[in-house]
Formats: structure tokens, sequence, C-alpha cells
């Protein structure tokens, strides 16, 4: 029943010899603006790790920065002010928009945390099958084949045929090497991804690198399939990665995928599964000094940051040292860079549910940022996240810019600028 407002006449005051009397002076009980059903919020912050839903206070912060509600209308205060509305987070399209970019979590000043909470909550929606058939589609590719791509396993080290120079494989190799490269699934498989393997593998001959890679014994490492909901998954992944790697000896791993990194940095030691991890970038970082650039590039390029390179491991620098050593190429920063930079739309599952959002968003995210790279004048937009090339490059073609923006991995400037590839700068 709705309160009304009782005033509390206070005793008369005097205050500097004049008298206040309690009419003036008076001061309201507090009283609820409306009063809610929490039932359906506490389903919500019941279940382990989505506690922090419920602290919200609706600053409204997180609106201003969260990269879906740039192109729809989405963010942890709306979700915690339907879900305090009586509108179930397990039966609203809410809970598969988030891409678990953690923008959200820099600017909360009640930490409400979406990056255990949406995992949490997505997993009880998961095992009571209620979830977009795309995404259970990626989830069964890499429960059988073990990659979302439903490629088969025995292909996964086939790129490595026209990288032209040596790609040890460790199984074959039968001896110790300094850095083990753990490739993932789009670089193995993805026609674009596996350009900027094959240039990598050049630049690592180039310099000289004593590496290998586990081919056909490397199984996705289920970051994104945990983020959007399949613990389960990813703790069978993370152990049969493990395995494989535990057999052989090396000194560093390195990967190519933000999500990779990820997973290795936080979520494999817990299952044992420790080793000195670095994203590839920060490998040649070191080796800067050691190449030789024979190319310029002449282009106005512009970097995405990574959300799970940058906003989850704090990494903003090594791709940029990178492309400031390129002959000609010209750095230029978008608005929404480093810290805030923008999301592609890919993390947290979104890589696999690009039908279900794009029908509940104005734009896809990357068509969101493709516009802004083009908007600041860009020729390249450059990247370091093996689900980015793909989706920048659709994005490209579907916001009309084919022909004014192209879309490379560093990998791939730089091994052009070596001479080491003929990309299409
Ligand atoms: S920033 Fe945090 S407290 Fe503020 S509205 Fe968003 S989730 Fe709620
Ligand atoms: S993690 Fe990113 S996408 Fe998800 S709610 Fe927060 S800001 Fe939005």
């Amino acid at each position: 029943m709705a309160q009304k407002a009782t005033p509390i006449e206070l005793d008369v005051a005097v205050v500097n010899g004049v008298e206040l009397n309690g009419q003036w002076n008076r001061i309201f009980q507090p009283r609820a603006i409306s009063e809610y059903d929490l039932s359906v919020l506490e389903e919500v912050t019941a279940i382990p790790g989505a506690e922090s839903l419920g602290y919200c206070y609706q600053c409204g912060k997180c609106t201003s920065v969260c990269p879906v509600d740039v192109v729809g209308d989405y963010s942890p205060r709306k979700v915690f002010r339907r879900t305090q509305l009586g509108i179930s987070l397990f039966e609203s399209q809410d809970l598969w928009l988030c891409t678990t970019c953690a923008d959200c979590l820099r600017v909360c000043p009640k930490e409400v945390n979406m990056i255990d909470i949406m995992p949490a909550v997505r997993e009880k929606a998961v095992m009571d099958g209620n979830a977009p058939q795309e995404l259970l589609t990626a989830f069964e590719n890499t429960a059988r084949y073990g990659n979302p791509l439903g490629e088969p396993a025995r292909r996964r080290a086939e790129w490595s045929k026209s990288a032209g120079v040596p790609v040890p494989i460790m199984k074959e190799h039968k001896s110790p090497v300094d850095v083990l490269w753990f490739v993932e699934c789009y670089p193995a498989y993805h026609p674009r991804g596996k350009d900027a393997s094959v240039a990598l593998a050049r630049i690592l001959n180039a310099l000289g690198v004593d590496f290998g890679i586990l081919g056909a014994e490397e199984k996705c490492s289920g970051d994104s399939q945990r983020m959007a909901g399949e613990a389960g998954l990813f703790e069978m992944l993370a152990e049969d990665n493990i395995k494989a790697l535990s057999k052989y000896e090396f000194n560093t791993l390195m990967v190519t995928d933000p999500h990779a990194f990820n997973a290795f940095r936080h979520e494999y030691p817990k299952f044992g599964g420790e080793w000195p991890t670095y994203h590839y970038t920060q490998m040649l970082v070191p080796r800067i000094p050691d190449m030789t650039f024979t190319q310029p590039i002449e282009r106005r390029v512009t970097f995405h940051d990574p959300c799970y390179l940058g906003r989850h491991n704090g990494e903003y620098e090594a791709p940029r040292q990178l492309l400031q050593v390129i002959p000609g190429l010209n750095l230029v920063e978008m608005g929404r860079c480093r810290e805030n930079s923008y999301c592609c739309g890919g993390g947290g599952g979104g890589m696999w549910m690009d039908s279900f959002t794009s029908e509940r968003l104005t734009m896809r995210l990357s068509e969101r940022r493709v516009r802004e790279a083009v908007e600041y004048g860009a020729e390249i937009l450059a990247v370091t996240c093996p689900y980015e090339v793909s989706r920048f490059e659709d994005a490209v073609k579907s916001t009309g810019n084919a022909g004014k923006l192209k879309v490379l991995d560093i990998a791939e400037l730089l091994a052009h600028s070596m001479g080491l590839v003929t990309a299409d700068v």
C-alpha cells in the first residue's frame, strides 16, 4: 500500500537568536517511492556469481559506456530495473546481449559484475535448454570437434602447409622448444585467420624463434563458451588442453587469441595449467630491434583494442608499439580507445549469436565500430583478435565501406612491411 508523507514536527530551535519553529524546520520520514515484488530479482541474485546484480543503485554510469546500449536498449542498469519490475532475466533477450566487454565494471561504483553475472545466469538457462539455437550449435561443434566452427581436428594444422616456412608440430618435433604457440580455432581454420597465422609463422622464422604448435592435439581454449554459459564444456576443454601441453617441454606459451590469453592467465591455473603466457604482440615487442622493414605502409591506420587484451588483461601498449615501428604508418586513435574501447560484439558468445543479436539491435556492434573508424579517416583498421577480422570485414561490406577501409591483423601488417607476405594494404 502506498505510504503517505508524514511530517515530523521538531521542537522550536533558536539559531543566532532567531526562533525557528517546527513548521519551518520540519523533515519527512524517508519513504519508499514504490514497492516492488523482488522475487524475480532474488531468483537471479540467489545464483552463486550473480549476487552483485542486487547491488545496483541505478546511477546509470554503465548505460553511458555499454557498447550494446549505443546500438540498442540494454545495460546493467536496465537489466536491474526490468528484473525489479518483474521481467525474468531467464526469459528476456537481455540475457544474451551482453558481450562481457567489461566496460560497465570499469565504471560501476557498486561493482555490479556482469563478467560473473552473465556466465552464472546463462549456465542455468543453457541447462534449462533456453538458449539461442545458433549458440547451442557452436557448443555442440566445440564438444564434438574441439572447435566452434565444426572443422575436423585433423585439419587443425593444415594452414601451416601454406606458410612456406617450418612450423614444427610438437608430436613430430620430439624435442623441447622455447615458445609453444597456442594457435586457437579461428587462426587455424578461418581463411582470414589463416592469413594472419601464416604471417606470424613467417615473422617467427625471420626472427629465429624456436617454436612449435600442438596441431591436432590442440582444442578450443573455451573461454567464450564459458562466458556464454557452458562451464562444463570449458572445464572439459581446459583439462584436454592442459593434458596435451603438459606432454611437452617449453619455456613460454604464446597465444594469438586474447580470449585464450584470458583463459590461460586466469582460468587454466585453477585446473593446474600454469605457464608464463603472452599474447603474440607482447612476444614481438622485445624483438623490434631485430626486425628489418623493407616496405613502408603509407596509410592512416587506427587500432581496435580487443576487450580481452585491453580491459580484461591491461595490455594497451604492445599492439601500438608494433604499429608505430612500421615505416610510413600513421596511427590515429578513435575516441573510444584503450580503457574505453568499443567492442566488436564477438565476446561472451556474441561471435555465435549474430542472427539473434542483429535482429534485436539497430546495427551490429562491428558495424558501429567500422563506421567510427571511417569517421576518423582511417584507411586500415588494425586488429589483433581473431574474431575481429571476419566481423569487421563483413561490417565493412554491410555498411557500404568496401574500398574505403581495410581490416588487417597486426601480424599481417608487420609481415608485409618486413617483405614476408603481400597483404592487401
Ligand atoms: S553503474 Fe553499477 S550501480 Fe550504476 S546503474 Fe550501472 S550497474 Fe547500477
Ligand atoms: S560487459 Fe559490456 S556489453 Fe556487457 S553489460 Fe557491461 S558494458 Fe554492456
